[in-house]
């Protein structure tokens, strides 16, 4: 279907066979579109102006309608397959995001930076299964925001760059509701469901075709490495090594959800980016009370994607990819034109078993790999918002351990704790004061509160006073200067804005309300003042920003 001529609108929801994409264009709006928000950091990264959203080819392309280069620069939308909740779901594919051209920001310091711009709810495609291709206003602004606010503070995904109202048109879901598209952008939106889906239709050469496309085109990694130099030289099976990157860039970005408790709610392996993306935000939010059960998504039951499951699950999914790419990388020449064409399908069964036997073990040792990974970033991360430059051999053991244990036992509120630590002065604050603050207004029992002021006294403090100031000695005290340069260090990294499901809610509120007033304006200021938030979610005030709104955001 690729090979089609030309776009055109979608003949309905099929199964798309032989293809991993199809052209297909977006349904033009059928009113004047409003567009009620451009991010910011997603201007700075697209090295585009904020005047861009002034011109009206802009307008066109973020609403899905005609611009002039589709004749040319055809729009198609992909297809993927996936395991959702543990069990093979078929063809999924994009069902309602088209995507339009590849960008090149032609930024000096990243000049081979290259995003997939596309248009999430502007119409059905080929993949739309039983649904309407639309998204509706409510989740178009909760993933805009999550997309700017992941990558404000260090979150690899995918990006948002406009929200547009498609006015007066809607779609039912809870209720009766108006509809939007969000312009997205990813360096890849091809996921492990993607891989799944031609496993599962036994399609080798196009298997083969999206692994070298990924290998070289998005990872951009070698196609052809030495390993063991010198004597008994060989080339290093390229699959294996992709095998290994879209692991450990999955673990580093998992690492850093559970440092920052970010849960993204439905990890199915087509919710689950090559590139390590945190990838398509349904029910996603923030860890509010600490709660390592806790789970956003109210019909996952047996919380298979609740916070603390999200690294096994993670792991089940590249499982899943390595036992895609097993045939590859298990292979000892997978150019082989014998291999290319039929595999091992028709190697003598003492040779497949020895094929899956390799094929175990490489993933086994992919676990590994994942593990020490995911432990590295998890650390560093954790650390850094704790001020600690240098670890020690039981932190995984006992004091991170130890600090969750009481976050948890205390149900303690997992952002204020920590931007409360950026904001004590840490050094000339009682423990019986600084012990007051962290465990905020809410009442605790009494043991959590003496778990914590000696976790401050004899783990956290002496350890921080040691990294922050390696040559004081033990009586010399802190000064002020020090404990502010100490502050403005930590709030880098301990946000005061999180844009928790309650916030979001009232954005919604207000966006919805000025969609039915048709006051364009007031949805645009309110999204204009969050996403000043969401732009630097570390500052102490912002400006232009309605002062008491902001403190209760926060
Ligand atoms: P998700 O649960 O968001 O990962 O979506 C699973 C599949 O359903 C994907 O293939 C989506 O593109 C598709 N899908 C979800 N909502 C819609 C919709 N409103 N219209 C068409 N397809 C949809
Ligand atoms: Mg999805
Ligand atoms: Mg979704």
């Amino acid at each position: 279907e690729s090979s089609a001529a030309a776009p055109r609108a979608s003949l309905g929801p099929r199964q798309v066979k032989e293809a991993v994409f199809t052209y297909v264009a977006p349904t033009p709006p059928g009113n004047t579109p409003q567009i009620l928000a451009v991010s910011p950091l997603a201007l700075k990264t697209l090295n585009l102006s904020s005047s861009v959203a002034d011109d009206s080819t802009f307008l066109s392309l973020v609403s899905g309608a005609p611009t002039g280069f589709e004749s040319t620069h055809y729009p198609w939308a992909q297809c993927y397959g996936g395991w959702q909740f543990g069990q093979w779901a078929g063809q999924l594919g994009d069902g309602r995001a088209i995507s339009l051209f590849e960008a090149i920001p032609r930024q000096e310091e990243r000049p081979e930076e290259r995003y997939e711009i596309q248009l999430k709810g502007s119409g059905m495609t080929p993949y739309s299964r039983f649904a309407d291709g639309k998204a509706v206003l409510r989740s178009s602004i909760r993933e805009f925001v999550v997309s700017e606010y992941l990558h404000a503070i260090g979150i690899p995904t995918t990006r948002a760059l406009a929200l547009t109202l498609r006015t007066g048109e809607t779609a039912v879901r809870e209720r009766v509701e108006p509809t939007a598209v969000v312009t997205r952008f990813a360096e890849s939106w091809i996921r492990i469901g993607t891989f799944d889906l031609l496993r599962f239709r036994g399609d080798r050469e196009r298997l083969r075709a999206l692994t070298d496309y990924v290998l070289e085109e998005v990872l951009k990694l070698p196609r052809a490495v030495e390993v063991n130099g010198g004597e008994g030289k060989e080339e290093e099976n390229r699959y294996w090594r992709m095998y290994k990157e879209i692991v450990r860039r999955n673990a580093e970005t998992v690492a850093k959800w559970q440092v920052y408790g970010f849960m993204n709610g439905v990890l199915n392996t087509d919710n689950t980016s090559v590139l390590g993306l945190s990838l398509d935000f349904g029910p996603f939010a923030f860890m509010d009370n600490f709660d390592p059960s806790y789970t956003p998504n109210h019909d996952d039951h047996l919380l298979r994607y609740s916070y603390k499951n999200q690294p096994t699950i993670i792991w089940w999914n590249l499982v899943r990819l390595g036992e895609d790419l097993a045939e590859l990388f298990a292979s000892e020449n997978p150019d082989d034109p014998e291999f290319m064409a039929n595999g091992f399908s028709d190697a003598p069964e003492s040779k497949i078993q020895a094929l899956i036997t390799k094929a175990e073990a490489l993933i086994q040792q992919a676990g590994d790999l994942y593990k020490s990974a995911f432990l590295e970033e998890y650390q560093k991360v954790f650390r850094r918002r704790l001020g600690l430059k240098d670890g020690k051999e039981d932190d995984m053991d006992k004091f991170f351990p130890d600090l969750l244990t009481i976050l948890e036992s205390g149900s303690l509120d997992f952002h204020h704790f920590f931007r409360t630590l950026a904001t004590t002065p840490l050094f000339s604050t009682s423990i019986s004061a600084l012990t007051a603050a962290l465990l905020g207004p809410d009442s605790v029992p009494k043991e959590v509160a003496n778990q914590l002021k000696s976790w401050l006294s004899t783990q956290y403090l002496p350890r921080l006073r040691e990294s922050q100031y390696p040559s004081a000695s033990s009586d010399d005290s802190i000064t002020p200067e020090q404990e502010v340069a100490l502050s403005d260090e930590l709030k880098k990294w301990n946000p005061k804005f999180v844009p928790r499901s309650w916030v979001l809610d009232e954005v919604i509120k207000k966006c919805e309300k000025a969609e039915k007033d048709g006051e364009w304006e007031a949805g645009k200021r309110v999204l204009e003042e969050v996403m000043r938030m969401v732009e630097r979610p570390g500052e102490e005030n912002w400006d232009g920003i309605d002062e008491a709104r902001a403190e209760r955001w926060c």
